[in-house]
């Protein structure tokens, strides 16, 4: 996978939002100051967040990332490995505090470095479970990867001393695997492109859990960010989530406090309103910048970071996808 022309777009509208916030003197979230907590699900099944994603949430600000511990007879598994040493290291206590058994394993569900930098911290015996395009995508752009976090995060955050770990288990494109923590068997599924072409989701049934990384980033007002374009397919993948899950089930965003299912209308609403207009305009003969001033969407502002992933990412990622029919 190629650093698309869309993720450089990003790179420079991150890079202007970053200047600002760096002149300000704060990155997006610090990865120096974030306190991860955790909030019982069920029993042994723990969602684990930044102490403050609640408020954060409600601003339709950004919260740092979220993550996971489930706990079986035979030991324990965690979601995500975190964006750098501290924040890997509060993950680890909390499971030895909240399972107080070895972790078996440790599922990254995507490439991006705050789900996977952490991995390189993890005991030796733990097992990281990838999707096999999340392996490639780190095996052949981790130091580009690692500079465009910078951007975000900051420097002094533990980003530059990061060093990729292979993955133990990997999943195959449209895979399921089930992994036994003895009285729990817990799901990770790729329902299909979600942001990345990596995508993992985890299941854990018996509580009717589930983690989605960041393709539901958290719930209203926060919208998916087409980082690699793929609006369609997006659409479908979320759409087939919603489809899978009962209706008690509770859903782990990327970076946010839970939701429920019906939470995820909102993206899905969103992304066939872009779809719906961006193809009028195309229809009508619109050129992208005439869609881009077009399609605003009003209804769907409130988040912190509207102003760049509407106009600046997710309309000319449907422009790009929808033409090509
Ligand atoms: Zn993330």
């Amino acid at each position: 996978m190629q650093a698309s022309p869309l993720k450089r777009i990003l790179a420079v509208a991150a890079g202007a939002l970053i200047i600002s916030a760096a002149q300000a003197g704060e990155p997006i979230w610090d990865a120096n100051k974030v306190e991860m907590v955790s909030e019982k699900m069920a029993d042994g099944v723990y969602a684990l967040y930044d102490k403050k994603a609640g408020e954060i949430n409600a601003k339709g600000g950004a919260a740092a990332t979220s993550g996971g511990i489930i706990v079986g007879a035979r030991g324990a598994l965690m979601i995500d490995t975190m964006i750098n040493q501290r924040l890997h290291k509060q993950v680890q206590q909390l499971n030895k505090t909240l399972a107080g058994k070895p972790l078996l394993y440790a599922i990254n569900t995507s490439a991006h470095g705050d789900h996977s930098f952490g991995n390189m911290y993890l005991p030796a015996q733990t097992l990281v479970v990838q999707h096999a395009n999340t392996q490639a995508y780190i095996h052949q752009h981790l130091e580009k990867d690692k500079a465009f976090m910078l951007q975000y995060f900051g420097k002094g955050r533990g980003i530059e001393q990061i060093k990729a770990r292979a993955a133990d288990i990997l999943l195959p494109a449209g895979g399921k695997l089930e992994l036994d923590l003895g009285d729990k068997k817990v799901q990770v599924i790729d329902f299909g492109f979600a942001q990345t072409g990596g995508d993992l989701w985890v299941w854990e049934p018996g509580s009717k859990v589930m983690w989605a990384g960041n393709p539901v980033i958290a719930g209203k007002p926060a919208l998916p960010w087409l980082l690699d374009g793929h609006l369609l397919e997006t659409l479908e993948t979320l759409k087939k989530v919603y489809a899978f899950l009962p209706p008690e089930a509770r859903i782990v965003p990327g970076h946010g406090t839970p939701i429920g299912r019906e939470d995820m209308k909102w993206h899905i609403d969103y992304l066939q309103a872009i779809r719906d207009q961006v193809q009028a305009a195309i229809n009508e003969g619109l050129n992208l910048e005439q869609t881009v001033a077009r399609v605003k969407l009003p209804e769907f502002g409130g988040y912190a970071l509207f102003g760049w992933v509407h106009p600046g990412l997710n309309v000319p990622a449907a422009y790009k996808d929808l033409q090509k029919k």
